[in-house]
Formats: C-alpha cells, structure tokens, sequence
C-alpha cells in the first residue's frame, strides 16, 4: 500500500486532514505558503516541503486542499506545478471545493499528460478534518476510487462514490447550496418566532423534535416521492394553506419571509400543474417540470 502523501494547502481542513493521515501511518510530505502553516505541520510530524515541486519529486499521490479555483490552477498548472514536476501516472486527489468545470478541466489536462485526478471534496467541519470524521464525496475513475480508499478511510467516517469525473465536485456544490438556503430559511423561522415573542431557544426545541427541523431528506423525501408514493400524507393544497398562514402571520409581525414568499408561489404552480391533491413531496415532480428535460451534461 502506498505510505508517502504529498499534501498541498495546510490550512484549517488540511491541518487535521494532514494529521490524520500521520496519525494512520502514512508518510505525509506537505507545503503551504504559509510559513506558520508549515511549522503547524512539522510538529505533528509532517515532513515540510518548500515548494510544489519538491513535493512532486518525493510522492505519487498528492492531495490538494486550496481555497480557490485559482490556487488549485496555480498549484497544478503553473511553471512549477504539479503537471509540470509529477512523474507519470502520480494520483492527484482535489479535495478543495472549486467549480465543477475547473476541476473537470483540470482533470482533463491532467489526464493529458499522463497523470490521474479524483475530484473527492469533504463535507463537514475543521473539527472533523481534526478528528478525522470529515465525509468523501468522490467522483473519478472507480480503479482510483478503491486504490485511493484506505486514504479517505484515515481522514473521513463516510465515503460515498459518486461516478466519474466532475460528480464528486457537483454533489459538493449541491450540498452547500441546500446547506446555504437551510441557513437563510432557518434564520426567517427563528427571526419570525422572536418578533412573535417566543423565546428563540425554545423554538429550536420546538424545531428540533418536528420534521420542519428534522430534515425533509431525512423523513418525508425518502419515504414518499422518492419511494414513488405520492398519495397525501399532506397534500399540497394543504401546505399551499400553511404557508399562506405563515405568510400573513408574518406581515402581522412584519417579519420578512422571503424564501417562504417564493415557496408560496411554487406551491401555487404545483396546483395549476395539476398536483393538489398530491403529497408535498411531489413538490420534487413541480421543480423537476419547471426545470424540463436536462442536457447539461451531455
Ligand atoms: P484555509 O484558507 O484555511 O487553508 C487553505 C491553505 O492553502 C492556507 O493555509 C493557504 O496558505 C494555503 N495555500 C494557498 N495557496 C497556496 C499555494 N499556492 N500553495 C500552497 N498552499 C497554498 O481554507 P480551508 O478552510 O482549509 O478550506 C480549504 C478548502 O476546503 C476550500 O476550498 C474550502 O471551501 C473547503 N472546505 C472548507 C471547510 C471549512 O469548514 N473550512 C469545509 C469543507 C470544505
């Protein structure tokens, strides 16, 4: 198995992700621009390199774990980047979170010249790069996916194959994009609670314990739309009311409810498409129609 691992980017995730893999076992070659970075690095063990190139020359796979698009470009790309310096057929695991058509971008030239890349992002917190329980959404070759396993295993508790090329980068995307509208969505709930005087702390309790803050995708998706059941549970003419409830509750206390104003419109195209008396879930089928048929990817 593979021991030596270059590690490029050791800031707040590479830190603990880098630690990690010490901790597992592995020789881990790192460099950051960061002179502080570094010295973080060498005390838990790290061997601290001085550039891109100096990394390329000691390993064959090499992680990345930048801010940006235009870091991971520079870091692979440029004059002295690993491109220009790896030996053929060097592994390169892109774990930042970049646009997708970068990384499938990348992964092309990098192909081009002979080496490979996984596009493989984490999900969750610095903490959990410390603990080594980030998530892996991995997309790229399935040949490189298992031989690069044992190296998510020593950083992550949930490693999920997503498909080739650009899938693992894509769901990284989709997942922040729910995560963002969830943190403005909860703000407007918790906002409007306080204006309506209830204590903010008991409301999460309240939200806590009902599926409103349990999670859609943890209960009603799963179990209905997804299981192909749209009989109603709760059928969108009935949820099309509830928001229209929330709405007017919120004009009382005039608190905005802007995620709930454009929710409320959905639910009435979800009805003049016909859906009425469908569960709420099948507000996936309304998005699906609104959205017609994919050629994104093609
Ligand atoms: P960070 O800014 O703390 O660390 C990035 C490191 O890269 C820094 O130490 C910086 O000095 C170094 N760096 C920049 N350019 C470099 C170069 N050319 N060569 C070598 N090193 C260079 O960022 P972070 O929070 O560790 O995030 C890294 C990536 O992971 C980002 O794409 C971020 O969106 C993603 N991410 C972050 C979190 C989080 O909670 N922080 C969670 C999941 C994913």
């Amino acid at each position: 198995m593979v021991k030596n691992i270059g590690f490029i980017g050791l800031g707040s995730m590479g830190q603990g992700m880098a630690g990690q893999l010490l901790k597992h076992g592995f020789n881990v070659y790192g460099f950051d621009v960061d002179k502080a970075r570094a010295s973080d690095f060498a005390s838990r063990g790290g061997v601290v390199c001085n550039s891109v190139k100096d990394v390329c020359v000691k390993v064959n796979i090499i992680i990345t774990m930048l801010p940006r698009d235009e870091h991971v470009c520079q870091v692979l790309l440029s004059a002295e980047g690993v491109v220009a310096c790896a030996s053929k057929g060097t592994l390169v695991l892109e774990m930042s979170t970049i646009f997708p058509a970068t990384s499938i971008e990348l992964n092309n030239e990098l192909t081009k010249a002979g080496l490979r890349m996984m596009d493989a992002p984490v999900g969750r917190t610095p903490q959990d790069a410390a603990n080594g329980t980030l998530l892996v959404m991995a997309g790229g070759n399935k040949k490189d996916f298992d031989s690069a396993t044992p190296i998510f295993q020593a950083m992550a508790d949930k490693i999920i194959y997503l498909g080739p090329a650009g899938s693992g980068i894509r769901m990284k995307i989709i997942n922040n994009y729910m995560s963002m509208v969830s943190m403005v969505v909860t703000a407007e709930t918790l906002a409007m609670a306080s204006k309506a005087g209830i204590d903010m702390f008991t409301a999460t309790e309240v939200l806590q314990n009902t599926v409103a803050g349990r999670g859609q995708i943890n209960i009603n998706f799963p179990r209905k739309v997804l299981a192909g059941d749209i009989t109603p549970d709760f059928p969108i003419v009935l949820g099309r009311k509830d928001l229209a409830l929330a709405l007017k509750l919120g004009e009382e206390l005039k608190t905005p409810l802007y995620l709930g104003a454009v929710a409320s419109q959905l639910f009435g195209t979800a009805c003049a498409q016909g859906r009425s008396d469908q569960d709420c879930t099948a507000m996936l089928l309304a998005i699906e129609e609104l959205g017609g048929s994919s050629d994104a990817l093609s």
